[in-house]
């Protein structure tokens, strides 16, 4: 998958992570409209991380047993400044 700036989105650090101790198997996590998740017996798991949309966190704010969580957003937002992406798309 090719993220809209042109750069593979499997390289962007960015998809939840469910502690599955956590999980009380709410399903409010299925809500997501990517795709992202897959139910099992033992509650949700991440099927397709990578079809998680960078910077969303919408499904770890519905989390009823607050199982899920995302890698640092400051990490984030400094990958995106070290690929100088504002810059690039002001070039062109
Ligand atoms: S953060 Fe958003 S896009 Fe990613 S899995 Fe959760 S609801 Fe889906
Ligand atoms: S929202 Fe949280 S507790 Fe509910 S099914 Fe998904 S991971 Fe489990």
């Amino acid at each position: 998958m090719v993220w809209m700036t042109g750069y593979p989105r499997e390289k962007v650090n960015w998809h939840p992570t469910i502690d599955p101790d956590k999980c009380v198997k709410c399903g409010m996590c299925m809500n997501c409209g990517q795709g992202v998740y897959d139910w099992t017996e033992e509650g949700a798991r991440v099927g397709r991380p990578n079809k998680c949309v960078v910077g969303c966190s919408t499904c770890a704010h519905l989390c009823q047993g607050k199982a899920i969580t995302f890698p640092n957003v400051e990490e984030l937002r400094e990958f995106y400044k070290k690929k100088e992406f504002g810059q690039r798309s002001k070039n062109n």
